[in-house]
């Protein structure tokens, strides 16, 4: 099989039920390429009939899929990945003609989806729960988990092939059905994984595609045949989302928006450092979750480590995301661009000391796209607008502080909480850190605290509303619920 990877596409379709359908409420967007602003495809939102012949061939599903031995349950998902490997190249080219990313990066985030998947075939093993002989006088003790029903993850544009294989391989792996709703902004790779979900021998209503928007969103959570529901997206949806499924009675997880810190200190290696801090802040874009775009450095190296900076950031080459020499591509609309030369001005307005700016950027052959180089800012404090929001554009922020618990103290006062790094040579700063910083993902020497598939994902504070996160094992509690069998049998 091939999938198709030369726009323009046909309008995205619903899968329901094991078929293609084409949705059928009345709005819709184009989807464009954010390197050409060329539409490239059309996503029809779904009406609520969509939304309920999901739910009900998802629950149907359910009365099987949730009986099939987990190791018959495992073997498309085996398949699944089979042909993500072999149909990555063209996935990752979709990708980059709807999102703008980079090859490499497109690459990159469907490696990690794929990783879930591996993970999620271990089920047998991690789906068990304890027994206990003897837990009291001649009784026995037996945990087990069971799959609920449909569960239901409405994902975000920036990672559109890595974010439903967050939740996706372990809600099926458990036992239930599974309906995703992507992000109207970037559509079709969900398709195209579709395609491969299609071909892998699931069986029908097991999992599902659902395109829409906020309408179709509220569709799902109010639904009685939904019993849990992952989010990732902006913080005022992923809060919304929380209180609208929870107060529905359902299983939630809601991932939201990010501000997130790099702390450089005086025994660091700066080039590394240097490196590493405009690959966290710049690479997607600036439009990752785990951005890191606001360093606080230690004032002893401040200039030194800004010098380094500017350098590294000037050498990023900007361009078309599918040109191999692009280090960073488009972002994602126009409107998102003109939201992050806002963010520029008032970084301009607070005081800040603009020290590279790339609001001029010209791309030879791609004129109309949405094109920014990275924007550095020296001289930045906690109160400026550009150093407490999320701005999911290139643009660094660079502040001095007197040491490493005043760099702490800058960090924890965000209302942020999803990935903070620290470069440094001292274990006893890298052990403060781990102690007394407030986020969820924490990386040493490492710019970008990306966690492998086998371990949870999730932030703190705004950025995550819920308790279980998404990935590994936490995916398994999420997806099942506990029973205990106490059990007495005594001699006759
Ligand atoms: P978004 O909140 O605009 O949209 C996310 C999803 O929610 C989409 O599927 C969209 O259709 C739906 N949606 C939008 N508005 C809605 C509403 N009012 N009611 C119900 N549903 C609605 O987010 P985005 O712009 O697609 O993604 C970027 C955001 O996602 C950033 O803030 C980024 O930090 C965040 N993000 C967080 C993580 C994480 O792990 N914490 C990971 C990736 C992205």
């Amino acid at each position: 099989m091939t999938l198709n990877t030369t726009p323009p596409w046909d309008d995205v379709q619903n899968y329901i039920d094991g078929s293609w359908q084409t949705p059928s409420g009345d709005d819709g967007q184009d989807v464009v390429n954010p390197a050409t602003n060329e539409a490239i495809s059309y996503v029809r939102f779904s009406s609520t009939n969509d939304v309920e012949a999901a739910v009900e061939a998802g629950q149907k599903a359910f009365e099987e899929w949730s009986e099939t031995p987990v190791e018959e349950r495992i073997q498309p998902l085996f398949e699944f990945k089979q042909l993500l490997e072999e149909h990555q190249d063209e996935l990752a080219q979709v990708l980059v003609q709807e999102h703008g990313k980079t090859l490499a990066e497109a690459n990159g985030e469907l490696r990690r989806g794929i990783e879930n998947v591996e993970v999620a075939c271990g089920i047998p093993s991690m789906m068990q729960a304890g027994h206990l002989p003897n837990a009291a006088p001649d009784i026995d003790e037996t945990a087990v988990r069971k799959p609920l029903g449909v569960f239901t993850a409405i994902t975000p544009f920036n990672f559109p092939g890595m974010i439903p294989l967050w939740y996706l391989p372990y809600a099926v792996a458990t036992g239930n059905a599974f309906i995703l709703k992507p992000s109207e902004q970037d559509p079709v790779v969900a398709q195209r994984l579709f395609e491969l979900i299609d071909a892998a021998g699931f069986p029908d209503g097991v999992i599902q595609l659902i395109h829409g928007s906020v309408d179709t969103v509220n569709t799902l959570l109010d639904h009685d045949g939904i019993e849990g529901a992952s989010f990732v997206g902006s913080t005022p949806v992923a809060k919304t989302v929380y209180e609208r499924a929870a107060a529905n009675g359902k299983r939630v997880q809601a991932q939201g928006g990010a501000k997130n810190h790099i702390i450089v200190t005086e025994t660091a290696d700066l080039d590394f450092a240097a490196e590493k801090t405009v690959g966290s802040a710049c690479a997607c874009g600036g439009e990752r979750c785990l951005a890191n775009d606001i360093v606080l450095v230690e004032e002893s190296i401040y200039d030194k480590f800004v010098d380094r900076v500017v350098q590294v950031a000037n050498a990023q080459e900007i361009g078309y995301g599918l040109d191999e020499k692009t280090d960073i591509g488009a972002l994602i609309t126009q409107e998102h661009e003109e939201r992050v030369r806002n963010y520029i001005q008032s970084g301009i307005d607070e005081g800040a000391e603009l020290l590279l700016d790339g609001r001029d950027v010209k791309v030879e052959d791609y004129e109309d796209g949405n094109f920014l180089a990275p924007t550095l800012f020296g001289g930045v404090n906690p109160e400026m607008t550009i150093a407490q929001e999320e701005i999911f554009g290139p643009v660094i922020g660079l502040m001095s502080v007197s040491d490493i618990n005043a760099a702490i103290d800058v960090m924890n006062q965000s209302d942020f909480g999803n990935a903070a790094s620290l470069f440094t040579g001292s274990g006893a700063d890298a052990r403060k850190v781990r102690h007394q910083a407030d986020a969820g993902n924490l990386g040493v020497n490492a710019g970008t605290a990306a966690p492998m598939a086998f371990f949870h994902f999730g932030g703190r504070k705004d950025s995550f509303f819920g308790d279980l996160h998404a990935q590994g094992e936490d995916m398994i509690h999420f997806y099942t619920d506990k029973t205990v069998y106490i059990e007495r049998w005594p001699d006759a």
